[in-house]
């Protein structure tokens, strides 16, 4: 394990229906992520230290001016971290290492970025933003697609949606696994659908077809359940040609510790 940080809560925030945000500060402004990475809590519970990983949910640079950074957490029933975290107040504070992983955007992608989502497995495609508009600027087409249980449990919709409605060659999804609905509750107000994102009945993965990838110049990003990941990995290998190195994946996976 490389260096540790000792960061600090500033805040915590409901996100939607048991998720939670987290905004820490940093020691200094030192620490450096490619956005898509995920950092490692080091949690102490009962004389030992459980390890918990987390995607950085911020860019990179608000860490660098601000020395901040933010998660998000999709609270387990019984869940020793999501328990630690709630508990934290302002000010307590908490050891971090990382950055680790390689779900980051490659410094020459293909024409055509997919980058999908569940549950908090959306929160890396919110630190890569900047980059997003800035390859959206560059005619890319790019779409971020969300697997989200029902309409209550969206969250960083409102930057997604912000972002398809500034660019046409962005399209953001949001496929509902249980429910559907035509006004959406975010952050404390009904919106109604309007055409900056498309909503869906089902999984991300009965999606994926609809959204005719050509392989050839196509990289899919795969993040959050790891039961959609593998789903969705065979799927575009075996039915739509993708190789293993075109499509990345950060699987959530429980820990065992
Ligand atoms: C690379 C990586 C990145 C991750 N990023 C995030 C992230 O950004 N946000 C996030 O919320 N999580 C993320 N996770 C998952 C996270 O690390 C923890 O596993 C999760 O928060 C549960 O930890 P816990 O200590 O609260 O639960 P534990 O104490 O480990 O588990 C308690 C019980 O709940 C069960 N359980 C645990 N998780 C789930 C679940 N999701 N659904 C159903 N049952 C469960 C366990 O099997 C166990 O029985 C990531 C995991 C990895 C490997």
């Amino acid at each position: 394990m490389g260096p540790t940080y000792q960061m600090t809560l500033v805040e915590q925030y409901e996100l939607a229906e048991n998720v939670v945000g987290f905004r820490f500060s940093l020691p200094d402004k030192n620490f450096q992520f490619i956005a898509g990475q995920f950092i490692s809590l080091q949690i102490p519970w009962q004389q030992r230290i459980l390890k918990r990983s987390y995607s950085i949910a911020s860019t990179p640079v608000l860490a660098q001016h601000q020395g901040l950074l933010e998660i998000s957490v999709a609270l387990v029933e019984g869940g020793r971290a999501s328990q630690y975290l709630t508990n934290m107040q302002p000010g307590d504070q908490l050891e971090m290492a990382g950055p680790y992983g390689r779900l980051i955007l490659p410094e020459q992608p293909p024409k055509r970025i997919v980058l999908v989502g569940t549950g908090t497995g959306i929160a890396p495609y919110r630190a890569m933003l900047p980059e997003l508009r800035q390859l959206a600027q560059q005619a890319y087409q790019i779409d971020v697609v969300m697997g989200i249980r029902t309409p209550v449990h969206l969250f960083y919709h409102q930057e997604f949606t912000e972002l398809a409605a500034e660019f046409s060659n962005v399209h953001y999804w949001v496929c509902f696994s249980r429910e559907i609905s035509d006004q959406l509750f975010v952050d404390g107000e009904y919106l109604h659908l309007n055409d900056c994102y498309n909503q869906k009945k089902g999984y991300v993965q009965t999606l994926l077809p609809e959204l005719k990838l050509n392989s050839e110049e196509t990289i899919v990003f795969l993040c959050g359940n790891p039961a959609m990941i593998d789903e969705a990995a065979t799927q575009l290998q075996v039915k739509e040609g993708f190789s293993v190195k075109q499509v990345r994946r950060e699987k959530y996976v429980l820990s065992t510790n």
